[in-house]
C-alpha cells in the first residue's frame, strides 16, 4: 500500500514511516520541518520505499500518485510551542486536516487523524473515557491545541458522515522515546536532558500533578492497528500506568545516576492535574495493549539522548 505519512519527521511521524517501511508498505514522508527534524528524514531517506516532500500541509499537499491511506500526524505538539506556534497550530489543525481530507477522498483512502487526550482539557472523569466530552479553557493558552484536535476530529467526522469517508481517529497520550527534539519543553524530554547534564530537574508546581507514559514503539503499534482495523472512534491509545511527575522526575535521576537534584517552578497556566486513558476501547477493538515498562523505555530514551549529547 502507498501511505502519506503527514508529520512523518516528527518524533511519532518518524517511527510510524519506519514501521511501514518494516511491513512493506511505500511512504510519502510530508513535513515542513517546523518541529520535525532533518536528522530524522536523513535516517529515513536511508530506506528503500519512500520518498520526502517539504511541504506545509495547511498550503497544500504537493504529491503525486494515488495513496491507500493517509496519516495525519503533522502538528507541532508540546505545550511549549502552543504560544511561538499558535497561529501555526491552528493553521494546520484546520486548513491542514482539510487539504489531507480532501486527498484522502480524492483517492478513495483510509484517514488516519492524530487527535490528543488534550481533548478532554482539565479532565473532571477519572480515568478518561471517549465518551467523556471533556473539559477544556478555550481561550486559555492551551486552546489553539486543544481545539484545533476538537475541530479536527469534528472535520474527520463530518467527512465521514457525508461523504463516507474512511476516517480513523486517535487520542494520543503522552508519548515519550527516541527522536524527541531534546529541547523541545516537555517532560521527559526536559528531565532526561537536565539529569545526563547535570542540571537541576524542573518540576513545575508541587509535581504532583499525574501523566500516565506511553513509549513510542507501543504508541505506533496502536496507531496501526488502528488503522488496520474497521473501528472509527475515537480510541484512546496511551499507557495507563499513572504517575505524578515528582515520581517520574526522581525516576530519571536514578536511571541517569544523577546527583543533579530537583528544582521546583512555577506551573503553566491550566496545566491538567491529572490525565490517564481508559483504555477498554483499544483493547477490546483492537486488541492492543502497550507493552513497554516506564522504566524501560525511559531506559532507552535515556541511551538515545546520551549518544546525542556524548554524556
Ligand atoms: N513539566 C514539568 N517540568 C518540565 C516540563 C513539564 O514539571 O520541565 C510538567 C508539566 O507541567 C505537566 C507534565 O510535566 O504537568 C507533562 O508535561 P508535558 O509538557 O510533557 O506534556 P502535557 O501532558 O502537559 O502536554
Amino acid at each position: 500500500m502507498r501511505v502519506l505519512v503527514a508529520g512523518g519527521a516528527g518524533f511519532i511521524g518518524a517511527t510510524m514511516c519506519a514501521r511501514l517501511l518494516d511491513r512493506g508498505d511505500e511512504v510519502t514522508c510530508v513535513d515542513n520541518l517546523v518541529t520535525g527534524s532533518a536528522d530524522n528524514v536523513t535516517y529515513l531517506l536511508d530506506r528503500k520505499g519512500i520518498s520526502f516532500v517539504e511541504a506545509d500541509v495547511s498550503v497544500g499537499v504537493p504529491v503525486e500518485g494515488s495513496f491507500g491511506a493517509v496519516v495525519n500526524l503533522a502538528c507541532p505538539a508540546s505545550p511549549a510551542d502552543f504560544g511561538p506556534l499558535a497561529l501555526e497550530i491552528l493553521d494546520v489543525g484546520s486548513r491542514g486536516v482539510a487539504n489531507l481530507l480532501a486527498l484522502a477522498e480524492r483517492d478513495g483512502a483510509r484517514f488516519l487523524q492524530a487527535s490528543t487526550s488534550e481533548v478532554y482539557g482539565e479532565p473532571l472523569v477519572h480515568p478518561q473515557p471517549e465518551s467523556y466530552w471533556g473539559n477544556v479553557n478555550p481561550v486559555g493558552p492551551r486552546s489553539v491545541y486543544d481545539e484545533a484536535k476538537r475541530f479536527g476530529e469534528a472535520l474527520t467526522m463530518a467527512h465521514h458522515r457525508k461523504y463516507g469517508l474512511e476516517a480513523r481517529i486517535a487520542r494520543i497520550f503522552n508519548t515519550y522515546g527516541p527522536r524527541m527534539r531534546a529541547n523541545d519543553g516537555r517532560m521527559v524530554s526536559n528531565f532526561v536532558n537536565q539529569a545526563l547534564r547535570g542540571e537541576p530537574i524542573t518540576v513545575h508546581g508541587d509535581g504532583s500533578q499525574t501523566r500516565s507514559f506511553c513509549y513510542v514503539d507501543d504508541e505506533v503499534t496502536g496507531l496501526l492497528a488502528l488503522l488496520d482495523s474497521s473501528c472509527t472512534g475515537p480510541v484512546n491509545i496511551g499507557n495507563d500506568d499513572e504517575r505524578t511527575v515528582l515520581d517520574v522526575a526522581q525516576l530519571v535521576l536514578d536511571l541517569c545516576g544523577s546527583t543533579s537534584g530537583i528544582i521546583f517552578v512555577d506551573r503553566p497556566a491550566d496545566d491538567p492535574s491529572q490525565r490517564r486513558p481508559d483504555l477498554t476501547v483499544a483493547k477490546r477493538e483492537l486488541g492492543w495493549q502497550p507493552a513497554t515498562p516506564l522504566r524501560e523505555g525511559l531506559a532507552r530514551t535515556i541511551e538515545w539522548f546520551k549518544d546525542r549529547i556524548g554524556g
